[in-house]
């Protein structure tokens, strides 16, 4: 097995070694220019960045560092686990847990220079109990809901803290902030209801930087971009929103090995379920990838149905019948016989392919798509 160079050449396809079989190649120039297009849009508000779940899949290790020296110093993750991680390779940021305090856990935080996203009335309560008890005021931010009743204060919460005067002396209040439930949709009402109730709600707390907008959030314009945002998913090449062009560049770039040309006559069925029946003699590519490399099966096309487009060099190739778990059949018959051979690659996700295409087709959001990507592909990562 020769190691094998990392830049996917003019056509796309990247250079393999012979045994590769799925291969998704993460550019981190795309990235970075990603996040400079955010900042650029979010001025004069800070721009942090959000790589929670592995950078949203597409792996933290790598992609944390190319933000820090694009100039990103504010980061948020979910969880504990992924907050202690990217302690390790970030010394100097600034981090915050948005799933908040978990009881017990203080301290640990503290160890790590940690920030908690404070949730509920309970979390604020322990994080002061700590800090007094540390003797340290230890920077927390606080979260208020604003009206999608997932995480953060209440209105009733937050009448509660604000007149707990011993709360507020004990701790350093970094950020105030609260998440939009339908930035995706430029034309929704909520995003100015949450937005109000945002300003009612923080003018009762302390005053500190206010966070509001996510990827999403930041292209509904100025009244939405406050101190701090915290865009994810545009960053990683998805699309914020659920219409029009997406002004993000492609970061994932995933290919498949075809193994295998088969040759098939009018009436025959193409994989599990014999779902598609075919209807002219037909060229099949079978690849090698399937749903344990995030090809969801709901990508599947039956007979009648008009699914997702892969791409062989720049010709569309449909995919036939059920997509199963390490392969899929495509549709290779109007390709030049050339170019449809054994060992040839497929164009799966990428800049023929997006992300948003492909979740449109699957029923889901960019989002799922690049967190489910899984790990057997091998993995390239490219520029930063
Ligand atoms: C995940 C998350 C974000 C990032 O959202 P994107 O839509 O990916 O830009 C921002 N804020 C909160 C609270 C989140 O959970």
């Amino acid at each position: 097995m020769r190691p094998s160079a990392s830049r996917p050449d003019q056509s796309g396809v990247p250079e393999t070694a012979a045994h590769e079989t799925a291969v998704l190649t993460i550019d981190l120039d795309a990235l970075a220019a990603n996040y400079l297009l955010l900042r650029e849009r979010a001025a004069p508000a800070e721009c942090a960045a959000v790589v929670k779940a592995d950078a949203y899949g597409l792996g933290m290790a790598e992609a944390a560092p190319v933000l820090w020296r694009a100039g990103c110093r504010t980061f948020f993750v979910a969880t504990l686990r992924e907050a202690i991680d990217l302690r390790t390779i970030l010394p100097d940021a600034i981090i915050y847990m948005l799933n908040g305090l978990l009881a017990g856990t203080a301290e640990t935080l503290h160890q790590w220079h940690l920030r908690p996203v404070l949730n509920s009335a309970d979390e604020i309560r322990e994080w002061a109990a700590y800090c007094t008890s540390a003797g340290e005021t230890l920077a927390c931010a606080i979260h208020v809901d604003s009206g999608m009743n997932r995480l953060g204060l209440s209105a009733a919460d937050v009448e509660d803290v604000r007149e707990a005067a011993d709360l507020w002396p004990a701790l350093a209040l970094s950020l105030i902030m609260s998440h939009l439930a339908c930035a995706d949709d430029q034309a929704h009402s909520k995003n100015a209801d949450q937005r109000a109730r945002f300003d009612h709600l923080r003018a009762k707390l302390p005053q500190t930087l206010a966070s509001l907008a996510n990827s999403a959030g930041i292209l509904l314009g100025p009244d939405y971009l406050y101190d701090v945002v915290r865009p994810g998913v545009a960053m990683y090449g998805g699309h914020p929103r659920r219409q029009g062009d997406n002004p993000f560049h492609p970061v994932v770039h995933l290919t498949g090995r075809i193994l295998q040309i088969r040759e098939a006559s009018p009436g025959e069925t193409v994989g599990y379920g014999a779902t598609r029946t075919l209807s002219r003699p037909t060229r099949i590519a079978v690849v090698s990838a399937g749903y344990a490399d995030g090809l969801f099966r709901a990508l599947s096309t039956g007979d009648g149905e008009h699914g997702l487009t892969a791409y062989l060099g720049p010709h569309p190739v449909p995919i036939l019948g059920r997509v199963s778990m390490d392969l899929i059949s495509i549709d290779v018959t109007d390709v030049p016989e050339a170019l449809a051979t054994r060992g040839a690659w497929v164009e799966l996700l990428g800049p023929n392919v997006s992300a948003h295409a492909m979740a449109l087709h699957a029923g889901t959001i960019d989002y799922e798509i690049l967190t489910s990507l899984g790990t057997r592909a091998t993995r390239r990562y490219v520029g930063g």
